[in-house]
């Protein structure tokens, strides 16, 4: 103990280790100094020097024997992580890499235990630590020493670890057979080493096209187009280009297709090379028979992107018919005038458009094209055209009363039939149906007087032998008891002068102004009980969305939703809806 309190005044405490190299009877003295921090608390200072006491003493034995395995056990038995690995690296030192190994594994420092068994090539001690390996470098010698075995499986499993993917790749082709999960690898990794060995793989099984996906991965991309060529799989090869080819990629490719006479691709990957005008030009060769639509909304694209005058000028003629004398289909110079940013252009080519649609009987078409003008219109911030507005309204009357008749919302759709009867000239394809169905509507909720003014309508001869046999007693009965009343429509204050006005009445006789109407029941709004639709942003009386949003209906206009409860924004004034009404 004497000699424990002699270190303990030092600063240091030193601990000589003596190893004796049994074989080559060679003595060798090594310090191993160990810091200890003087303000370590006293109790663990005592501990410290009982341990390098116990240490010294029974290293003087292991000298006294001149017994390296000896050595080795007792710094295996130490407590002290640090003890053994100093004493593994002068084992390592010493070449002696089993002891050396034993020591580094029982530090914990497995990836310094798993390089001395590698020196040994002892491939099974090396496959044990694995596990605990943290060295790409040692995953990877592993493997490939497993590969030189031919115990393919276990080199797989660690170039995997080691992320050695195309040294997978390989063998998974070569020697395990498994080109799908090679072509997984490839895909998951986009190793571009790993997709040519692949491509060549392919290639050798003659599935061209797998080789041609393969090599533009590899950026083999004028390999895969020769081979595209040579194999007719031109249509593969631009599916993979895609979007992402270079201008002399789509340049081939145009060639290509100009030679086989394909003028509609031809002029898709001119336009893709950068030759616009080409690109038109072969484009609008090729808009004929079934592929006519196609080509077009291409040759849409291909103007709108280009941005000429010029480009925009031969385009137009074509679809006025300039060329052959037969006009397109208008929905395609809306398109133009979309994908040229002429927003008021297309505005009143919708309107033209939706006229026709409404007149043929395409309600929904119309009413979802002026929706879908109304929306692009707002994203520019331009005015909303009053016609847009007023057809707009009346399509979305008609339809919001066919939703009310399901939902057996009599009152509400018969007030809202009225107002389309009021003006079923622009229904032409369907004035008699929806006559009748306003009769019908109007009986149930009471409207007498609607009823019978509507009903003598249909009687008239233009009209009298159209009318469903179902129905024609009935509207017959209507006409004969005339009503020369009924009660009137309750009125709501308009909500920009308070003036009280009849819930459906759309323009204010006070203040002038259109009202903006509620989506979900066709009345003008009012203050106080004001919302929009979270998705398509057009108003609505908040109590009359609410009731499509408890049923989980989706919203009358945009058709979409449920829409969440708490989704019903409370506006206080409707002067932000007046916009879309066609009001400044
Ligand atoms: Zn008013
Ligand atoms: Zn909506």
């Amino acid at each position: 103990m004497a000699h424990s309190a002699a270190l303990g005044a030092r600063e240091y405490m030193v601990l000589a280790l003596t190893w004796v190299h049994r074989q080559k009877l060679v003595h060798q003295s090594v310090y191993v100094v160990v810091r200890r921090c003087r303000r370590e608390q006293e109790h663990k200072r005592h501990e410290h020097r009982q341990e390098a006491t116990d240490l010294r003493h029974r290293d003087r034995c292991s000298i006294r024997c001149g017994d390296i395995r000896k050595g080795v056990q007792l710094a295996a038995n130490s407590p002290s992580k640090l003890l053994k690995k100093e004493c593994a690296e002068i084992l390592e030192g010493m070449k002696q890499y089993n002891e050396a190994a034993v020591l580094f594994e029982k530090a914990g420092l497995y990836d310094r235990a798993a390089q001395m068994y590698i020196k040994l090539k002892n491939w099974n001690k090396v496959a044990e630590l694995l596990p605990q390996v943290q060295s790409l470098k040692i995953h990877s010698q592993y493997a490939k020493a497993r590969e030189a075995e031919g115990k393919y499986k276990e080199a797989l499993a660690a170039y995997e670890t080691a992320r050695e993917y195309d040294s997978m790749v390989r063998i998974l082709l070569d020697h395990l057979n498994n080109p799908q999960q090679a072509v997984h690898i490839v895909q998951e990794s986009k190793s571009v080493e790993g997709a040519r060995l692949v491509a060549k793989f392919f290639m050798k099984m003659g599935d061209f096209a797998s080789a041609i996906q393969f090599l533009v991965m590899s950026k083999c991309i004028e390999e895969a187009f020769t081979l595209a060529q040579k194999h007719g799989k031109m249509d593969t090869f631009a599916d993979i280009i895609g979007n992402d080819g270079r201008p002399e990629d789509y340049r081939s490719m145009a060639l290509h297709y100009e030679n086989s006479m394909n003028y509609f691709l031809a002029g898709k990957f001119h336009h893709l090379s950068g030759d616009s005008t080409k690109g038109l030009k072969l484009l609008l060769k090729s808009a004929q028979g079934a592929q006519e639509a196609d080509a077009i909304m291409l040759a849409i694209d291909v103007v709108g992107e280009a941005n000429s005058e010029g480009l925009a000028k031969q385009l137009i003629d074509f679809l006025l018919g300039e060329q052959d004398g037969v006009p397109k289909d208008p929905k395609y110079l809306f398109r133009l005038y979309m994908a040229r940013k002429m927003y008021r252009e297309s505005a009143k080519t919708a309107v033209i458009i939706a006229k026709e649609e409404q007149k043929v009987g395409s309600y929904r078409n119309a009413h979802d094209m002026l929706l879908g003008m109304y929306q692009e219109l707002r994203k520019h911030k331009i005015r909303v055209p009053s016609e847009l507005a007023s057809n707009m309204m009346l399509l979305h009357s008609y339809i919001l009363a066919r939703i009310h008749v399901k939902r057996n919302e009599h009152l509400i759709a018969a007030r809202l039939l009225i107002r389309v009867s009021n003006s079923i000239s622009k229904f032409p394809a369907h004035t008699v149906p929806i006559l009748t169905s306003t009769v019908i509507e109007c009986q149930r909720s009471g409207l007498k007087k609607s009823s019978f003014q509507f009903a003598a309508t249909l009687m008239k001869p233009e009209y009298k032998d159209q009318v469903d046999p179902k129905y024609k007693k009935k509207i017959e009965a209507v006409v004969r008891k005339p009503a020369k009343a009924e009660e009137e429509e309750f009125p709501s204050p308009c909500p920009f002068c308070e003036n009280m006005i009849a819930e459906t009445e759309l323009n204010c006789d006070k203040c002038k102004r259109t009202l903006p109407y509620c989506i979900a029941s066709g009345r003008h709004v009012v203050k106080g009980d004001l919302t929009e639709c979270p998705y398509c942003h057009f108003p609505a009386i908040r109590s009359e969305l609410a009731k499509f949003v408890e049923s989980d209906d989706p919203c009358p206009m945009c058709n979409r939703g449920p829409i969440g409860a708490g989704e019903l924004r409370i506006f206080p004034d409707a002067e932000v809806f007046l916009p879309l009404m066609g009001e400044e």
